[in-house]
C-alpha cells in the first residue's frame, strides 16, 4: 500500500494549492493520502475533494504543534472530523500566537541587520493565519541571506541563533484530546527530529500513550535509514501503530517527494489498518 500520510499545502508552509498536492501525490503512485497542514484544516474538504476526483483514498489530516518539556513537538493527528467544533477552537487557539512571534522574530532579525522581514515573509504566506518560519526562510533566500532555505534554518530561527523566538504552543494532553474525541488517532511526528535525551524520548512516548494517543511515524522524510530501524523498535516496544509520510513542502526544496518513500519495516501494524473505517473512499 503506498500510504503517504504527512505533506503539506498553501494553506500551511507548503507552496502547492491542495489540488496540486492531491495531483501530484496520485501521479507518483499514492493509494492513500493525507494532506496534513500546520495547525490547520482549512485545506481538508478541498484535498478530499481532489482525492476523490482522482480516485484516490483520502484520510483527514493536520500537524499539531506542541510543547513538551520545553522543546516544540509535532502531533499528525488522522481520521478525525474536520468539522469537530472543539477540534476547529484549539487549532484556532494554537494559530492565534502565530502573527506575534513573526512580528517577534522579524524584530530579531532586524538587529542582526536584516529589516523588514515580516513583510517580506508575509508575500510567501498562502494563508494569513499561518506564517511560519519556512516564510521567513524563503523570502530570507530572496534577498541572498542565504542559498536555500536548509541553511537558514542552519543560521537564523533556531534556538540560539538570531530571530529565534520562544513559543509556547499547544499541550500535549490537548491535542491528543482534540485528535481522538474527534474519532481520530494522533501520531507523533518524526520523532527522530527532536533533540530528546533518552529519558525525555521515552517520557513523550510514555505519557502520549497514557494520554490515548496511539502512533508513531516510521518512515519519514525526516528520518535517515537508521531512525526506521530504530523507531520500528520503538513502535513494537510501545505497541504503537507506525505510520509513513513524506513531509512534502515544495518540488524544489523538499528532498523527499510524495509517496516514494520505503514500505514500512515488518511486524509493525500500519496506521491505516486501524483507520480503516475512517478512510474517504472516491
Ligand atoms: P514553525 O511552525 O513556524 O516553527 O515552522 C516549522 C517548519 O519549519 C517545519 O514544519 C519545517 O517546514 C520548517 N523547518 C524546520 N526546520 C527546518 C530545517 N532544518 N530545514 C528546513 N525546514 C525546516
Ligand atoms: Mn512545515
Ligand atoms: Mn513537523
Ligand atoms: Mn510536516
Amino acid at each position: 500500500m503506498n500510504a503517504d500520510l504527512h505533506c503539506h499545502s498553501n494553506v500551511s508552509d507548503g507552496t502547492l494549492s491542495p489540488e496540486a498536492v492531491a495531483e501530484r501525490a496520485h501521479r507518483n503512485g499514492v493509494q492513500l493520502w493525507s494532506l496534513t497542514d500546520h495547525d490547520e484544516i482549512g485545506g481538508q474538504h478541498r484535498a478530499r475533494a481532489a482525492a476523490s476526483a482522482l480516485g484516490m483514498d483520502y484520510l483527514p489530516g493536520v500537524e499539531i504543534s506542541v510543547t513538551f518539556a520545553n522543546k516544540t513537538v509535532h502531533i499528525v493527528g488522522l481520521g478525525f472530523d474536520p468539522d469537530d467544533p472543539a477540534m476547529c477552537q484549539g487549532l484556532a487557539d494554537t494559530r492565534g500566537g502565530r502573527e506575534r512571534r513573526a512580528r517577534d522574530m522579524a524584530d530579531d532579525l532586524a538587529r542582526v541587520g536584516i529589516p523588514g522581514a515580516f513583510e517580506g515573509a508575509l508575500k510567501y504566506v498562502g494563508n494569513p493565519d499561518l506564517i511560519s518560519r519556512t516564510h521567513f526562510a524563503r523570502y530570507m533566500v530572496e534577498i541572498g541571506i542565504c542559498t536555500d532555505p536548509h541553511e537558514v534554518f542552519r543560521r537564523y530561527l533556531v534556538e540560539g541563533k538570531p530571530g529565534f523566538v520562544e513559543h509556547r504552543w499547544a499541550k500535549l494532553s490537548d491535542a491528543v484530546h482534540w485528535i481522538v474525541d474527534a474519532g481520530g488517532v494522533a501520531v507523533i511526528a518524526h520523532p527522530g527530529r527532536y533533540d530528546f535525551t533518552p529519558n525525555e524520548e521515552f517520557a513523550l512516548f510514555t505519557e502520549f500513550k497514557a494520554l490515548g494517543g496511539r502512533g508513531v511515524e516510521v518512515v519519514t522524510g525526516s528520518h535517515t535509514v537508521a531512525e526506521y530501524g530504530k523507531y520500528a523498535d520503538m513502535a513494537r516496544e510501545f505497541d504503537m501503530l507506525a505510520s509513513r509520510g513524506s513531509d512534502f513542502h515544495d518540488p524544489a526544496e523538499s528532498h523527499t517527494d510524495l509517496g516514494t518513500l520505503p514500505d514500512l519495516p515488518g511486524q509493525l501494524t500500519p496506521v491505516w489498518e486501524a483507520l480503516a473505517s475512517r478512510v474517504l473512499h472516491p
